[in-house]
């Protein structure tokens, strides 16, 4: 036991939990609460009731035995980067002290729930081996993978979870399982796609996949060739083979020390390209992109995997974002017409990054033994994200519900689990089709019949809002 929180008393029911895990507990009060409650995204207001910094899954086990007995819910949170709010009768769990990591030569790992992508990227790097992590190394593994997982390799290797193996989790009966495709099969479905709601991951194992080296990088345009670029970009994905992932954003970045001064205080374009094959072939396939406009930074080459997040370039220091997702069936010339008034050079956008990555390829394929993932061929998925702080930020939520709206007669009206925080039941009603969610409620009841778990309420209230 550790009990770093002067204000823990003995008459505390949580002081009983500190009694029964090695992990310390913070309660509300101390400085270590708010370090710990402390998610990555900080617009997100984090107010648990006590956070338990895990230090082994049998403190997994007793937390959520001391929640079914005390009445409370209990959340988990590896890096806080799909963070959400309302957490007031909530025992958060901190994943960070389940920090295992072991790469097996042979092509497989097997992580702690704290685990980022940054730790096993650099573990596999040595064996010529790549896990297929997102375009933001600092995100957490079990959270990406319980989300599918869409990153910068997507097209080639498909959905991030497919490639899992085995699955150790708490379930809200505080009943461990060890769950494969053999071994509780229907938990192996359910948390490779349904999130954080069937129970609390504790390990995870996957496989690696043979790529020490990409061809790609990015190229960044000034924002004055947002038309031709995004028109070149519609056009040129739909003529890509399943080596090549891309994705396009335009950025309004900061005039601060972290943005490359280029970028710094300005309007660019970029567009971001992943090929797995051939280096000289994706040289000519990237071609017609590098020539749409002089490039004002940015650079398209060999290079190692374990630099795969310079390919994205996403913000790594904890900001107050304000993210809004949405899948489309269709990106073209008309969806461009309508996004450029809004988000173009001439516009007052409030937006740091409008992005849309192209899925498809094998994205789109279902394998035998896929989880809960729903919407998988769709065909490409966009994503705004604002600063939500200070005085504009109730203007970027307003301006990206405006670029939503813009987007409407393209986009299905569904979200990809890791874009859709899963804190509100309209939000998890956007991210599975009917069936998944009914089945996700019904395995959720069979191993969560108090409802204990936090992500739980949400999916179960949204099977109300799809019926
Ligand atoms: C900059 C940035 C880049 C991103 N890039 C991509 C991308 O390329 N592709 C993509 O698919 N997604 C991407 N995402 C989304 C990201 O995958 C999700 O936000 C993911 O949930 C983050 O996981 P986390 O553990 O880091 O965050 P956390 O906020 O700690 O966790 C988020 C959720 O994951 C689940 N979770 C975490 N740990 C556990 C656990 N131990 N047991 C059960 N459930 C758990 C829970 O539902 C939890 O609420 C990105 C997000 C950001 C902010």
């Amino acid at each position: 036991m550790t009990l770093t929180d002067s204000d823990l008393t003995e008459s505390s029911p949580l002081a009983q939990l500190a009694d029964r895990v090695a992990g310390p507990v913070h309660l509300p009060g101390t400085e270590e609460y708010l370090v710990a409650a402390m998610p990555w995204n900080v617009a997100v207001a984090s107010f648990p009731a006590a956070v338990l910094e895990a230090e082994t899954a049998d403190d997994v086990v007793a937390a959520i035995r001391f929640a079914n007995e005390h009445g409370l819910e209990v959340g988990v949170r590896a890096t806080g980067h799909g963070a959400f709010e309302a957490l007031e009768n909530v025992l958060l769990l901190r994943t960070n002290r389940l920090d295992e990591l072991t790469v097996h030569p042979e092509g497989w790992a097997r992580v702690g729930a704290g685990v980022k992508w940054a730790q096993v990227i650099e573990a596999a790097a040595p064996y010529g081996l790549a896990p297929l992590a997102g375009s933001a190394p600092d995100v957490g593994v079990v959270g990406y993978l319980t989300g599918g997982g869409i990153g910068p390799l997507a097209r080639t290797y498909g959905v991030s979870a497919d490639y899992v193996r085995a699955i150790e989790v708490v379930t809200g009966d505080g009943e461990l399982h060890r769950a494969t495709a053999t071994d509780n099969p229907a938990l192996f479905w359910a948390l490779r796609g349904g999130k954080g709601a069937l129970g609390i991951i504790t390990a995870i194992e996957f496989d690696l996949v043979r790529q020490p080296t990409i061809y790609g990088g990015a190229l960044f345009f000034d924002g004055a060739d947002t038309a031709a670029v995004m028109r070149t970009w519609a056009e040129w994905c739909l003529t890509l083979p399943e080596q090549a992932t891309t994705s396009i954003a335009i950025l309004r970045l900061p005039d601060a020390p972290f943005v490359p001064p280029p970028l710094a205080g300005r309007m660019s374009v970029t567009v971001r390209f992943v090929w797995t094959g051939d280096p000289a072939e994706g040289e000519q396939v990237f071609a017609p992109m590098a020539a749409v406009a002089a490039p004002i930074f940015g650079q398209v080459g060999v290079m190692p995997y374990t630099m795969i997040g310079l390919v994205h370039a996403d913000p790594v220091d904890p900001m107050p974002v304000h993210e809004h997702a949405a899948l489309l069936r269709e990106f073209g010339p008309d969806t461009v017409d309508a996004l450029l008034p809004l988000v173009g050079p001439a516009a007052d956008c409030p937006q740091v990054i409008v992005e849309v990555r192209q899925l498809g390829g094998a994205v789109a394929r279902f394998p035998e033994n896929a989880g809960a993932l729903s919407y998988r061929d769709s065909a490409y998925t966009f994503l705004t994200i604002g600063i939500k702080a200070g005085p504009g930020a109730e203007a970027t939520v307003a301006n990206a519900e405006q670029i939503g709206g813009a987007l409407a007669p393209w986009s299905t009206g569904h979200a990809m689990p890791n874009w859709a925080p899963s804190g509100k039941p309209e939000d998890v009603a956007r991210t599975y089709d009917r069936e998944t969610l009914t089945r996700l409620v019904t395995l959720s009841a069979t191993y969560d019949p108090k409802s204990v778990i936090r992500a739980a309420r949400p999916m179960r209230e949204a099977l109300a809002l799809s019926s």
